[in-house]
């Protein structure tokens, strides 16, 4: 099963959860505070080499300019 790292936006943890692909978006409470303000960090799979993903954003890396990691030539 893939890896999938969190990030919470309550208190900052970083962690990861291994996990079935489908329930990848599903909400998951903070393993640090129980909180649910939880985004989904994109995987090692898509992420970028090059720049920096950028937290919480479905909108691509901080590295480029592409609307995903998808078409990031990094
Ligand atoms: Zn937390």
């Amino acid at each position: 099963m893939p890896i999938y790292e969190y990030l919470c936006l309550d208190c900052g943890k970083e962690f990861e959860v291994v996990r079935p692909m489908k329930e990848a978006d599903l909400p998951i409470p903070c393993q640090q505070c129980q909180g649910e303000h939880i985004t989904r960090k994109l995987s090692v799979f898509n992420a970028c080499s090059g720049g920096r993903v950028v937290a919480g954003a479905s909108s691509g890396c901080a590295g480029c300019s592409a609307s995903s990691c998808a078409g990031c030539k990094h």
